[in-house]
């Protein structure tokens, strides 16, 4: 494989291109901050272009059989696997996080495309009794068409195949735009998608200007779907430029998400779950525990014991053996947290441990916690992204359940208790897409990610997220006379 093919250039149509002026971006390494790659930094009429390929590939894409669909992911999704140790040593330069867990994100993108692979062969319609005399009604579900798909940083690989492969398996085609930090695994993956037998323009990878590489997607008439993966703030603007369109949009943005300790649940097992959904990725997932509520009988045990695991956690490259913190993405992600720590022992919150930059790494943060959080300190109104734990003691159910609500999100949520009967009011009374009842992991290709208010809207995994790239039509046939 010729570096200059995979990392320095896009592919449109199948072929691997520069930018029409030679315009290019810097790929760095987040660890030590050195340039890794340059990706070209296209032009508009180079987008264009690029919804054309798609666009040209999509009536041919879509009369495929679904069998010869399903063998070319089946062949992609091998290939990738092949190639697991590569990709997980680029995602670990790209993006910063343990080797052990970019290992893991190469293993879950393969499950996606895994399933879709078969749901392309079982993308069954119905047919309905007919309100009609002699009548037949039936409903089939058909491919959207064209596809433009935008992905964040944090799941370089994960997030980009969570969307490409349930597409692929309708018989849509798309034009991906990875995020500018972490563009390198999503050439590769596709890379090796072409060598798998993905025809060209099928998926075509572009670079450059992330708002305008955006409009040009969600205003085109030849792009009929926008799924993207990233805040709010962009999920909004992506949403109002498609409006003219009325296009369909996928929208996994931002969460909050509470974890709730009860005083009957198992505070080791709670623990382990706390450390896997604050810590993974360095607290920079949408799923991450945002705030940790804790009933105020088990906090003081309960903040003893994540004192001590966190203080464990060993910091470095992603590459060092054992490490479970690596560095933020980027300098402004490692400052914005470090003030967020400091303005809450301002107002009154108290520092545990971490805080501040690493001192042999200034790139990393030190794992945090914070206690005596209150849910009206700034620190507990946003989302964090960041290995920063916030202690928010509570005393009963209701109190718990009236701060865990009380955000404009609703992605994940998780809670740890041993009563049944707990179990049930809680996940009942919680306004969240996703709850994780005694287990702090939530995310599987086989499970309907997704979220509700300005968490978005739409579900990818499951059977439900290839429907997100179906159109279904309804036909009444008349077969009278
Ligand atoms: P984060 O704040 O985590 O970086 P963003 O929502 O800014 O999340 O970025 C997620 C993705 O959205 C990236 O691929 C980025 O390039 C892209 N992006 C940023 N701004 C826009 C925009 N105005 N229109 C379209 N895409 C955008």
């Amino acid at each position: 494989m010729s570096a200059k093919g995979i990392f320095n250039q896009c592919i449109v149509a199948g072929e691997f291109i520069d930018s029409e002026d030679g315009a290019t971006n810097s790929v760095c390494n987040p660890f030590d901050a050195s340039i890794i790659a340059t990706v070209p930094k296209l032009g508009e009429q180079q987008i264009h272009q690029a919804i054309e390929s798609a666009h040209s590939a999509q009536q041919s894409w879509r009369n495929t059989t679904p069998q010869a669909r399903r063998a070319i992911l089946r062949k992609w999704h091998d290939l990738l696997l092949e190639a697991k140790e590569q990709i997980a040593d680029l995602i670990v330069t790209e993006q910063g996080k343990p080797r052990a867990e970019t290992l893991g994100e190469v293993a879950y993108s393969a499950a996606y495309i895994d399933l879709y692979a078969d749901e392309a062969i079982r993308l069954n319609g119905e047919t309905i009794p007919a309100a009609f005399p002699n009548a037949d009604v039936t409903i089939e579900y058909e491919p959207v068409g064209v596809v433009g798909i935008i992905t964040p940083w944090n799941f370089p690989i994960a997030m980009f195949l969570r969307k490409v492969a349930p597409a692929l398996a309708a018989g849509c085609t798309c034009i991906v735009k990875p995020d500018e930090n972490t563009p390198l695994s999503a050439l590769l993956a596709v890379k090796l998608g072409l060598e798998a037998g993905i025809p060209p323009g099928v998926v075509n990878v572009v670079t450059g200007d992330g708002p305008m590489i955006g409009k040009i997607l969600c205003e085109s008439n030849k792009v009929n779907k926008i799924s993207f993966t990233g805040s709010v703030e962009v999920g909004k603007i992506l949403a109002r430029q498609s409006a003219d369109t009325l296009k369909r949009v996928t929208l996994e943005l931002g969460g909050d998400a509470p974890f709730i300790v009860f005083d009957d649940a198992n505070l080791d097992a709670a623990l382990d779950g706390l450390m896997v959904a604050k810590f993974r990725n360095m607290g920079q997932t949408c799923v991450c525990a945002n705030r940790v509520l804790v009933q105020k009988s088990v906090l003081d045990s309960f903040t003893s014991k994540l004192t001590d695991a966190v203080k464990s956690m060993k910091r470095g490259s992603g590459f060092d053996e054992g490490v479970s913190i690596g560095p933020m993405i980027h300098e402004g992600a490692l400052n914005k947290s470090i003030g967020v720590c400091e303005r809450a022992v301002e107002q009154g919150a108290t520092l545990v441990t971490g805080g501040k930059k690493d001192d042999a790494h200034s790139t990393i943060m030190e794992p945090t916690i914070l206690s005596n959080v209150k849910p009206d300190m700034e620190v507990a109104q946003q989302e964090l992204f960041a290995p920063i734990v916030t202690l928010i003691p509570f005393e009963t159910e209701e109190e718990a359940l009236e701060i865990a609500n009380d955000t404009k999100f609703g992605l994940a949520s998780y809670f740890y208790s041993e009563s049944a009967k707990r179990i049930f009011r809680v996940k009942n009374a919680l306004q969240y897409g996703m709850v994780g009842v005694n287990t702090g992991v939530v995310s599987s290709a086989l499970a309907p990610f997704g979220g509700i208010k300005e968490s978005g809207y739409g579900r990818e995994g499951s059977r439900h997220g290839i429907l997100e790239y179906c159109n279904m039509k309804y036909t009444n046939i008349n077969h009278n006379g």
